[in-house]
């Protein structure tokens, strides 16, 4: 019986399989390599503002094709009223993007022009 031809991976290859070999691995903004709870956090924080956005995003779209039928089933009071509540939750969807956005240009991501 022979042992295993390919004996376990080292911790160097492990790294080397998780960061790929192209060039020395560059340290994040924290001045870590590998492991940063200040980047992590910051993913988490990121990670969370997308969502709303989305989340947020879907709900104007549902509410927007709620509103079209209304109009297209006659029922016009209603449906400006539920326009104005869309518009509403469309602004707030505009300020969870907003807020997206400056996460990642915090953690250059984003670059956006000063106007
Ligand atoms: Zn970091």
């Amino acid at each position: 019986v022979t042992k295993a031809k390919h004996p376990a991976p080292s911790f160097f290859d492990e790294i080397v399989a998780e960061v790929g070999e192209g060039g020395p691995p560059e340290k994040c903004r924290h001045g870590f390599y590998l492991h940063c709870e200040t980047c992590l956090g910051e993913t988490h924080a990121l990670a969370s503002a997308i969502g709303r956005h989305d989340g947020a995003g879907a709900a104007v779209l549902s509410l927007k094709a709620a509103v079209g039928k209304l109009f297209a089933d006659g029922k016009d009071n209603e449906a400006w009223c539920l326009r104005e509540h869309t518009r509403a939750i469309e602004e707030q969807a505009k300020r969870y993007a907003e807020a997206a956005d400056e996460l990642r240009e915090q953690r250059g991501i984003l670059k956006r022009r000063k106007s």
